[in-house]
């Protein structure tokens, strides 16, 4: 008989389950709850379904999976638990027992593979994959397949949508480079780039070098940094997020600089958890603790070191979509927040329900493109009903779902990310 594969990392222990005590305070916070209001679909009872499979009193069945799969991994229900229940660990697990011991329908397993394990972490495939759709974007092949129905008729109509615009330049181009700050040094940091940042968010990466380094810091874009590492995670796919973990481990020296940078909330919250993906008796966990250590969002790590910068007035009314893996992941709901705040002439109104997951999370808007929609809906809803020109936001994937969304909905608001905004409003 073949001896089953032990999941690698840090395993949920009994006792991290049993915290649930059914109290059923995370379920208004639960977005997919709130969608289809079953229990199977509630943080409280995709536990219950852990534990039931676990204890072999469930089979690990489609029907699991479903429940597991719908899951947007954003946390709100950590941050609605008060019995300290990390949601979090226990998902990813779930995830990864599913991808050890379940059979995925074939094309569903060939393009997860394709893009989770042979695509994002080999930067030279994602520049070519980027060359081509920048192809498809610009020689009128996108305006061709959106008008002739033929999307549509293969059901891409929806995800083709939510493809981002590719970058003129990419910014691996910057990868090595360092960038000395303005007037007296007051921190060095590295900058945490992405994958699929390179080649459709040059501009935020560029702005928010430029927002750092008219703050004082010198900022070190090291090269061979890679795929963070957060959706093949978050998909259960262990090994190639360790992979990853390892290669970015050694391409950052957390003793040369005062924080590792990102502007990624995603990418963020994965990288401050580089030791769940080993366990402690692995020597790559201390690596990963001293990493993470360093870890900053672009946001947390501005307002800790306050502006320095001479701002312009930018008379706009800002609302702000919080980013679930900075505010439930990372517990980061100020700092943006702050930042905003300290522009003259910005009009801060609070957007409602901003803790509520706008649909994105991580390939979650394409792999369950309906759910995200309808959640997708209701966040426009409310984001019109600020009357604010701009969402902010602070994280890619969200940018690229609010943008969308603003689209769809004819909202006309723009939807830029903090620093963005920051970056508009700088003197020079
Ligand atoms: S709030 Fe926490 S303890 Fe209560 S049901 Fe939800 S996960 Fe369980
Ligand atoms: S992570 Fe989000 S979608 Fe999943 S159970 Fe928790 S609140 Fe619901």
């Amino acid at each position: 008989m073949a001896t089953q594969q032990t999941i690698p990392g840090m395993i949920p222990v009994y006792e991290d389950y049993t915290r649930c005590v059914h109290c059923g305070l995370c379920l208004n916070h639960c977005p997919t709850y709130r969608l289809w209001q079953l229990e199977a679909d509630s943080p409280r009872g995709r536990i219950r379904q852990m534990i039931l499979v676990n204890e072999g009193q469930l089979p690990l069945s489609s029907g699991f999976v479903d429940h597991i799969d719908k899951c947007l991994d954003c946390r709100s229900c950590e941050t609605a638990c008060p019995s300290g229940v990390e949601y979090g660990k226990l998902v990813e697990h779930a995830r990864a027992r599913i991808e050890r011991d379940y059979r995925r329908p074939w094309l569903t397993r060939v393009t997860r593979n394709l893009f989770l394990k042979d695509l994002l972490p080999f930067p030279g495939r994602i520049a070519a994959t980027a060359k081509l759709l920048r192809v498809y974007q610009r020689w009128g092949l996108q305006a061709m397949a959106r008008g002739t129905g033929i999307l549509r008729a293969m059901g891409l109509a929806e995800q083709e949508r939510l493809l981002p615009r590719i970058d003129d330049e990419f910014f691996f181009s910057k990868l090595g480079g360092t960038f000395p700050a303005a007037g007296e040094r007051r921190a060095r940091v590295a900058l945490f780039a992405g994958c699929i940042a390179n080649v459709t968010f040059s501009k935020l990466n560029e702005a928010t070098i430029r927002v750092l380094t008219a703050n004082g810091c010198e900022v070190v874009v090291p090269d061979q940094q890679f795929c963070c590492g957060a959706l093949a995670a978050h998909a259960g796919i262990r090994e190639t997020a360790r992979d990853l973990a390892r290669r970015n481990i050694a391409a950052f020296e957390p003793g040369d600089f005062d924080a590792i940078v990102t502007n990624a909330a995603g990418c963020g919250s994965t990288l401050k958890e580089y030791d769940h993906l080993f366990s402690p008796n692995e020597e790559e966990h201390t690596k990963a603790v001293a990493f993470r250590e360093k870890a900053r969002d672009v946001t947390e790590f501005l307002a800790e070191l306050g502006l320095r910068a001479k701002l312009k007035p930018l008379a706009m009314r800002v609302t702000y979509q919080d980013s679930c893996h900075l505010l439930h992941g990372q517990k980061v709901r100020e700092a943006p927040r702050d930042l905003l705040r300290a522009i003259p002439g910005v009009e801060f109104v609070e957007l409602p329900y901003s803790d509520i997951c706008c649909g994105s999370a991580g390939i979650y808007n394409v792999t369950e493109t309906e759910a995200s929609l309808e959640l997708l809906g209701e966040k426009m809803k409310y984001a019109k009903g600020t009357g604010a020109q701009v969402i902010a936001t602070a994280n890619p994937g969200c940018l690229l779902q609010m943008r969308a969304g603003a689209e769809m909905h004819g909202t006309g608001q723009e939807v830029l990310h903090v620093v963005e905004i920051l970056e508009r409003a700088l003197l020079t």
